[in-house]
């Protein structure tokens, strides 16, 4: 898992004896689940190096503003329509965030010309090490 592998690097890279903790940043329109994210890093961690590892993950809102009316809405407002679309439970977006500009379109005038603030996936905030004297 990419995450892990990142928190191994890192500590290799600063020479760290432990990494304590990792802070996430989840874009909501992603459809990812902090609960089971959180719980696939402690399954995947390294014994050693992560034993008192804790894991902070947070969801940021995905905003967007229409390019033709020039109005404002949340991920939240639009996504019982996306469901309409959806494919055997799964939000095509989970899969391909870069074909928002398809699946969505402006709740006010229905343009799918748009600019979309915010992750779509998960980031890596922060990582904090303890580092050998
Ligand atoms: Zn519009």
């Amino acid at each position: 898992m990419g995450i892990v592998d990142t928190m191994i690097h890192e500590a290799k890279v600063h020479n760290a004896k432990k990494v304590k903790e990792i802070y996430l940043k989840i874009g909501e329109m992603s459809n990812i689940d902090s609960q089971i994210l959180v719980g696939a890093i402690e399954d995947l961690k390294d014994p050693n190096l992560m034993d008192d590892l804790k894991v902070y993950a947070t969801i940021e809102k995905n905003r967007f503003k229409c390019r033709n009316c020039g109005r404002e809405w949340n991920f939240s407002e639009i996504e019982k329509n996306i469901e309409k679309i959806n494919v055997d439970g799964d939000t095509p977006l989970h899969y391909l965030p870069d074909s928002a500009q398809i699946f969505i379109e402006c709740p006010y005038c229905g343009s799918h010309e748009f600019d979309m603030y915010g992750e779509t996936g998960v980031v890596i905030e922060k990582i904090v090490l303890e580092v050998n004297e």
